[in-house]
């Protein structure tokens, strides 16, 4: 079988799939509360995909060459069942890994139910310990407790956990430290993300980024850091280990060093849009194709097509100060799964 190459000879190789656009949390650099209220036009339930759709689609996707498959939203553990679609997704055959990014706020309560329906990873976003630091980045004073005892269950649970921090300059900083050392030694990994210019409302300014090499410079004042070889091409985050053996941390530097040259991830949106970037403008939809009645073979060929003209580097455009992101609006972080 022959996989698709895009137009910059990036194969596919991660699917994202958001199962709803909606969350528990208002995270002021992805969905501030001001915009994302009772008012917000949400996917009305009609439009989302039903797991068997998301089914159906994750086994064309692999056979375009997908192999890591990553469950995310808004937030992905508020989407009912959604340990029935793990087990759906466990089945797929050439499928090797299947992971969930999610805030934790209910994981304590799926850890087991996830594990049991054939889940690998998850990867929990934690940006404060602090409840006030918490209360001013998502608005919930309690979120803190809740995502650490979903930690706790996952790891209990025997599921591998990592840890998403995205740091904004002024308002969490002096949380780096404080979650580099909570988790020091526990065999999980804490990746420090640049906040990036996602979606349309975060009000995004580039003083705001904190870049990977402060948080290092500020992580290395405290414990001596090695860097660690990628595990394969395209790893995201790069890796640095505690010399003294109390395991690693990682940076995701979108912003200050961007990585598209060895982008393979796809995203699938809760509707059913095809998205072959992070900052698109808009998706190709699947959803009314496949509602249709088209046949697996036509699918697979509107997907390899898609792929196959794909030519985004958007971050590597922001980096050389290129990117036209002012000009047209971008599809919403919480939309697109991050
Ligand atoms: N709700 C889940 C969560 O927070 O883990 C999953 C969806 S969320 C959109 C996925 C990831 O995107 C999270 O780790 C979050 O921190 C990250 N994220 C959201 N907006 C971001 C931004 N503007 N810059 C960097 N990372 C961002
Ligand atoms: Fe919700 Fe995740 Fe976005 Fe925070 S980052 S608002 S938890 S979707
Ligand atoms: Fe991939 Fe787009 Fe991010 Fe570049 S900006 S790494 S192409 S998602």
């Amino acid at each position: 079988m022959t996989f698709p190459k895009d137009n910059l000879n990036r194969p596919l190789r991660d699917l994202r799939i958001s199962v709803t656009d909606r969350c528990n949390l208002r995270c002021e650099y992805c969905m501030p509360a001001e915009i994302f209220g009772p008012d917000y036009p949400f996917l009305p339930k009609g439009d989302i995909l039903a797991f068997g759709e998301i089914s159906r689609l994750a086994n064309l996707f692999v056979k375009c060459g997908v192999e890591k498959i990553r469950l995310t939203g808004g937030e992905p553990l508020l989407r009912d069942r959604l340990p029935d679609l793990v087990s759906e997704l466990a089945k797929i055959d050439g499928l090797h890994d299947l992971a969930l990014t999610t805030n934790g706020l209910r994981l304590e309560a799926f850890a087991i139910p996830l594990r049991d329906a054939g889940l690998q990873r998850v990867t929990v976003s934690l940006d404060a310990l602090s409840r006030e630091t918490a209360k001013r980045l998502n608005g919930s004073f309690e979120s803190t407790n809740h995502t650490l005892n979903g930690i706790a269950a996952a790891k209990e649970a025997g599921l591998e956990v990592k840890i998403n921090t995205v740091i904004k300059r002024g308002v969490n900083e002096h949380e780096i430290l404080p979650l580099a050392n909570r988790f020091r030694g526990s065999g999980t990994c804490v990746r420090f993300i640049e906040y990036m210019d996602a979606g349309n409302y975060n009000g995004w300014d580039g003083q705001d980024v904190v870049r990977s090499n402060e948080v290092l410079d500020l992580l290395k004042n405290e414990h001596p850091l090695e860097a660690v070889p990628p595990r394969y091409q395209g790893e995201v985050a790069k890796r640095y280990k505690y010399l003294d053996g109390a395991g690693e941390v990682g940076f995701i530097s979108s912003v200050s060093e961007p990585f598209c040259g060895d982008c393979c991830r796809a995203r699938l949106t809760a509707d059913g849009k095809l998205v072959t970037c992070l900052f698109a403008k808009n998706g190709h939809d699947l959803r009314v194709p496949l509602r249709d009645g088209l046949c697996d073979k036509d699918l697979l060929e509107i997907i390899k097509k898609v792929w196959r003209l794909r030519q985004d580097r958007y971050s590597e455009l922001r980096h050389q100060g290129m990117s036209d992101s002012g000009e047209e609006t971008k599809v919403e972080m919480s939309y697109v799964g991050g």
